[in-house]
């Protein structure tokens, strides 16, 4: 059979550990059979990554602004441990930080589900998509600890030099205070990012914040978002049979553990970054978590949301076979091609993704799957297999369809 052509390159990011050697698995037996793979390809193993200065990292970021869709393999952020380990001459920064700040997009993190793994939150049918806000709140934030009485301010000096100022609180005693900021602009594309994407997604967006309590800054969040729907948004959502919903932070939180699912949550930083973790566990496994990268310009990223499973690398580096989920790093790759053949009008690549992505869920619902769903599979008879073992397998699933 013909191998599938593509016509425009997707940038492809390789990384570390056992992600990277998943990464070689996927392409050798489930892609490269079937396409005539075209890929830009970028080292981001920490090793080039130290032997380029880190330059590797914002190339790759700077060809995704040319191509437009990259897909990415887990990589490691070094701590002062993987600066002695992997000999660097500097902790390079988190590679997933870099990029987002060329792009400045935002993360949607996606579940595969399953029939045969149940969501720990019953009435959950449908996937529930969580879209972070990466900048600024907490995250970038100035703190305080007050030693005693006395009074904080909150002070504003315009380019004019003209001041502002209010009184936070007038202590009596030792206590804390927090500064943080958020800018108009990087409010702005979070919420065309979350718009774009619903609309590509086709899929209802609810936000949700604080504004009653936070009547200035929450509220700022609140009515940017309503402002640039209503301009520029209503109505192709009108159009495209989806809608937009506000509602506050706790009226949403109840509301999610009701709903079906299907929709996507835009949140604000902290709240995406709690939230994230939340709706994965009960979805049942961070191995079953995929993430994409949206820029305001249309954009696309795609990867795994887990690490490079540093654990099961040192076992097979061992020589001991590992049994390790490659579903969020293979839904990257079908991902990305998705995105490379709706953007160049390649029906086979879509068609591909698609029945790549039946194929590996196929598989597992007939009982075939690696050591950390079969943990948490409700089949009756569960067959184990080691990392490769499953990816062959998806390939026998994919060729018998
Ligand atoms: P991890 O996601 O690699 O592992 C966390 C836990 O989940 C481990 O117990 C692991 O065994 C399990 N797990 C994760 N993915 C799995 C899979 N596919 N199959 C089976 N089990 C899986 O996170 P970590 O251990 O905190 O970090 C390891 C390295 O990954 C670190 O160096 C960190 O910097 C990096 N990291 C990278 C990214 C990224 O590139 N997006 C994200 C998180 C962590």
């Amino acid at each position: 059979m013909a191998k599938i052509i593509m016509k425009t390159p997707l940038v492809e990011m390789d990384g570390d550990e056992m992600t990277r050697v998943i990464w070689k698995m996927i392409k050798d037996i489930l892609l490269l059979p079937y396409i005539d793979l075209k890929t830009e390809y970028y080292d981001l193993g920490l090793e080039y990554r130290e032997k380029t200065g880190d330059r590797v990292t914002i190339d790759s970021a700077i060809a995704t602004k040319k191509y437009g869709v990259a897909v990415k393999c887990a990589t490691i952020t070094p701590n002062a441990e993987r600066v002695r380990e992997y000999d660097l001459t500097e902790m390079w920064k988190s590679p997933n930080g870099t990029i987002r700040a060329v792009l400045d997009g935002t993360v949607f993190r996606a579940p595969i589900l399953l029939s045969s793994i149940k969501p720990f939150v019953k009435t959950w049918v449908k996937p529930i998509t969580i879209a972070r806000h990466a900048y600024g709140d907490v995250y970038r934030d100035v703190e305080y600890r007050v030693p005693g009485a006395g009074k904080a301010e909150l002070v504003f000096t315009n380019e004019n030099g003209e001041v502002t100022r209010q009184t936070i609180h007038d202590f009596d005693g030792a206590g804390v205070i927090l500064g943080m900021h958020n800018i108009d602009k990087s409010i702005e594309s979070f919420a065309r990012s979350c718009f774009n994407y619903a609309l590509d997604q086709k899929q209802d967006i609810w936000f949700a914040t604080k504004d009653t309590i936070s009547k200035k800054y929450d509220h700022t969040f609140k009515d940017i978002f309503q402002e640039i729907y209503e301009k520029e948004y209503d109505e192709k959502f009108k159009a495209a049979g989806i809608e937009y919903f506000y509602t506050l932070i706790d009226d949403a939180v109840a509301r999610v553990v009701r709903s079906e699912g299907g929709f996507i949550w835009a949140c604000k930083n902290y709240d995406g970054d709690v939230m994230s973790d939340m709706v994965a566990t009960a979805f049942g496994s961070l191995a079953m978590m995929t993430s994409i990268l949206v820029s305001p310009e249309g954009y696309y990223e795609y990867e795994a949301a887990h690490g490079t499973v540093q654990r099961h690398y040192y076992q097979h580096l061992r020589g001991e076979e590992t049994s390790t989920n490659s579903m969020a790093t293979l839904f990257a790759w079908t991902g990305a091609l998705r995105k490379r053949g709706e953007l160049d009008g390649i029906a086979e690549l879509v068609e591909f993704a698609d029945k790549m992505d039946r194929a590996s869920i196929l598989t597992i619902e007939n009982g075939i799957m690696t050591k950390d769903l079969a943990a948490l599979s409700n089949l009756r008879e569960i067959k184990t297999v080691n990392t490769e073992d499953f990816l062959k397998e998806v390939k026998k699933t994919f060729d018998a369809m």
